[in-house]
């Protein structure tokens, strides 16, 4: 018996999550239920994170939940509970099967059988954002060595365990030397260590454009936080449906499931949502809490049900279904089909499914960094850059000079175009010359001036290399 927290959400929510209870418990899930309340009536209560203290006691002491959507109110600083819980739980891979049910579910893509594997915890999700200057905001993207290589080893380990063939990593490296550079160099690393299974790297771009056209070309697909979050939407859209999909989100020690749609405050209280998002989302807690055999029995009524055409309406085709139904008959006719196979769709078997046993990350020892210069950054409203780095060059001292100004990245100054458009928002390069050697007490002094002189220095990066190699991104142009 595992004790799970449940919450049964918003809108359709209550009326999917009882239909998927129903389904797998008559199937024979051993579980113990804890009912947790999150979502609108909680944030409506003045708790903007849409959880009360309590239930993160519930959810964290029996590690697996099982979560139906919930409405996110409009405005009024409310925070996103699935990005929090995802966040706090150290919930780091999100895994969501994208499969077609051709012909049963219309598609154009009828052998469609993709798994996205999305890292769930970094990149422009760390959400540090800042606004410095009138023109510009930022947002910083944090990848780690740690987050890529749990969420890269996972998608290599899922794709062993679940047979399949090959893992693609999807980045934009060419731009993103450093960042989606260090996703791309550790999936190359990891890679090495499964040479049964084929590894490629893709373009974002045309990556996306292939998987929407060709997504038979793919298998796994490992990918950043953000490209994650766009792609596999898509890829559960194309299959013919977004309420069919499921989600998992794994951590070390908690995992929560859940459909991949929202609330659909619509169709609430009416009878009519398609359950089976959040069935798909149970099926994987099943086997990540072992009940492999379970997990088997009530995916092959689901595929079963499908195929003898009973459908909610949001399948529903004349062509392809024979009966309408809500989603209480659909449950039913889930649990009629209970020990049944589909003839037409394939079966699963899942006998070698439970939760991926990873190994914990091992720090490496630390490189050799050493301090190379300094980037400052400036707020200033003037047009040439020539001008700007006449009077910047009044803090250079001695043995360290401005060697390059950019705006937005691109370099205009030494030797920059007048055409390119600049807002107020300036990176002045400090470098020491050859003769010189840099440390703290520079960038200490170049402050110390810039204050003096009336420049409005609105943050500093620090230049390092690490083992010899600089370990920062050049201006483009430069
Ligand atoms: P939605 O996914 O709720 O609905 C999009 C469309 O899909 C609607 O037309 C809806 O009727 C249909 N649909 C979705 N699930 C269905 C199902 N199971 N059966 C039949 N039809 C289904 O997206 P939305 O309208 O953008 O968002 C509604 C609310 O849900 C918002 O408050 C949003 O913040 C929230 N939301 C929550 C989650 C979550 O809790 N994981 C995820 C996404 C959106």
């Amino acid at each position: 018996m595992t004790k799970i927290t449940v919450a049964k959400g918003d809108g359709i929510g209550p009326e999917i999550m009882d239909a998927t209870l129903e389904i797998i418990l008559a199937a024979g899930a051993q579980i113990e239920i804890d009912e947790i309340e999150v979502g609108e009536k909680v944030y409506l209560a003045g708790n903007t994170s849409g959880i009360a203290p309590e239930s993160w006691e519930t959810i964290r002491k029996n590690k697996i939940f099982l979560k139906a959507p919930i409405t996110t109110p409009q405005g009024g600083g409310y925070k996103s509970l699935n990005v929090t819980t995802r966040k706090f739980l150290g919930l780091y891979a999100n895994v969501r099967p994208c499969m077609s049910l051709h012909p049963f579910v219309k598609t154009k893509h009828p052998i469609m059988d993709v798994v996205i594997v999305r890292e769930n915890e970094e990149d422009l999700y760390a959400g540090i954002e800042h606004q410095q200057t009138d023109e510009v905001v930022q947002c910083l993207k944090l990848i780690s060595r740690p987050g890529c290589e749990k969420i890269v080893r996972y998608a290599f380990e899922y794709a062993k365990q679940q047979n399949r063939k090959k893992v693609t990593c999807f980045t934009k490296d060419n731009i993103m030397k450093q960042t989606d550079g260090l996703f791309h160099q550790v999936f190359d690393e990891i890679a090495k260590d499964y040479p049964e299974i084929e590894n490629e790297h893709w373009i974002i771009d045309i990556g996306a454009a292939k998987m929407a056209d060709t997504p038979e070309a793919f298998d796994v697909i490992v990918m950043p936080n953000l490209y994650g979050d766009v792609l596999s939407d898509v890829a559960a859209q194309i299959t013919g449906s977004v309420g069919m999909a499921g989600s998992a989100n794994i951590g070390e020690t908690c995992a929560m499931f859940e459909a991949i749609h929202g609330s659909a405050p619509r169709r609430a209280g009416q009878n009519l949502a398609n359950p089976s998002g959040l069935l798909q989302g149970a099926i994987m807690m099943l086997n990540h809490i072992g009940q492999t055999d379970i997990a088997e029995k009530v995916q092959n009524a689901w595929l079963k049900t499908l195929e003898e055409g009973i459908h909610t309406y949001d399948i529903y085709n004349e062509n392809t279904s024979k009966q309408k139904v809500g989603t209480k008959e659909f449950a039913q006719a889930v649990i009629k089909n209970l020990g049944k196979k589909p003839d037409q769709l394939k079966a699963v078997s899942y006998a070698h499914n439970s939760a991926l046993q990873l190994p914990s990350y091992k720090r490496k020892p630390a490189a050799e960094k050493t301090l190379e210069g300094v980037d400052l950054f400036i707020h200033w409203e003037g047009s040439s850059a020539d001008t700007l780095a006449a009077q910047i060059k009044q803090i250079e001292n001695q043995g360290v000079q401005l060697s390059m100004i950019t705006n937005r990245g691109i370099k205009v100054w030494p030797d920059g175009f007048p055409e390119t458009f600049c807002t107020d928002h300036w990176r002045c390069r400090f470098k020491p010359n050859s003769a010189s050697s840099f440390s703290k007490k520079d960038i200490i002094e170049l402050l110390q001036k810039a204050t003096e002189s009336q420049i409005d220095v609105i943050k500093t990066e620090n230049l390092y290399s690490f083992n010899g190699k600089a370990a920062y991104s050049l201006g483009q142009g430069q």
